[in-house]
């Protein structure tokens, strides 16, 4: 029956030329990052309502720094992995569209994905939070936290908080590539942050085939979702692409 839908899958990829993917944290956990659920991973030692929305920033920016230092650490250490690698080979044979992803660990340019929409921005950036001022990561020393930029302002990734607005510029493109794709592989996301989580049901309505990759069901599966291929991202993305690529040789 899986293989069955796998076929089906890599069927419709090939057939389209307008397929888009949007991702979740579950993609990058083989690759040490973990997501929400992670047993023993950051988000245990660190509650993401406490470290991870806007008012607990601004309320004590060096006590959430402490977190996104450790975080950036993982991060900078961290390669994509065969789902990440698959997406970016589907998109070197014309296959993939755009990333639309949730995630802001960049593993997904990495790849080789050239089109990536970061819906909740990148941990590589940080902004000021007086003057907006803007920082390559890699420029910021962070021997004192938080850091600060030249106007004594408060420095923070440009990654979306819990509170945050979503980039205006990002949700436009996403909320068109929702709209006009054929396909949307729906991988590694427990679709429930929202207004992510708005983008595959956008996508439905406008009358794409919505194929979801997960380990587990989530509130999309029954309603949005046509059906759902359970399985590690990385394996399940390997067997597509393995399907995209038989057919592309015949
Ligand atoms: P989530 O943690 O809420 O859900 C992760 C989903 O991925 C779950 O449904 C889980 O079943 C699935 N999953 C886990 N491992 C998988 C695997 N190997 N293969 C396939 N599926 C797998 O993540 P979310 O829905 O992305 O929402 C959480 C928010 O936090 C998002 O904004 C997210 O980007 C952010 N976040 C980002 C990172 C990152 O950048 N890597 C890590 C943690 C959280």
């Amino acid at each position: 029956m899986q293989e069955d839908l796998i076929e089906k899958t890599a069927l419709a990829v090939f057939r389209s030329n307008r397929v888009v993917a949007f991702t979740g944290a579950g993609i990058s956990v083989e690759s040490g990052i973990p997501d929400f659920r992670s047993a023993g991973g950051l988000w245990e030692r660190f509650d993401p309502a406490e470290y991870a929305t806007i008012e607990a920033f601004r309320a004590n920016p060096k006590k959430v720094w402490a977190m996104l230092k450790e975080m950036g650490t993982l991060l900078e250490n961290s390669r994509p992995n065969p789902a990440h690698l698959a997406l970016a080979r589907l998109e070197k044979m014309g296959h993939l569209r755009a990333v639309i992803t949730q995630n802001i660990d960049n593993l997904h340019q990495e790849a080789g994905n050239t089109r990536v929409i970061e819906y909740h921005g990148s941990h590589k950036k940080l902004a000021c939070l007086s003057c907006g001022r803007e920082y390559a990561r890699e420029e910021v020393a962070l021997t004192a936290l938080p850091p600060l930029c030249r106007c004594s302002g408060v420095l923070k990734p440009t990654v979306v908080f819990f509170g945050e607005p979503i980039p205006w510029g990002a949700h436009l493109e996403a909320m068109e590539e929702a709209r006009t794709c054929q396909v949307m592989l729906v991988i590694g996301t427990s679709a429930v942050v929202s207004p992510a989580c708005d983008i595959p049901v956008a996508a439905k309505r406008a009358g794409a085939l919505i194929v979801e990759i997960n380990l587990e069901e989530t509130p999309l599966t029954r309603q949005v979702s046509d059906w759902i291929l359970k399985g590690s991202a990385g394996r399940i993305l390997q067997s597509v692409l393995d399907g995209v690529a038989g057919r592309s040789r015949l």
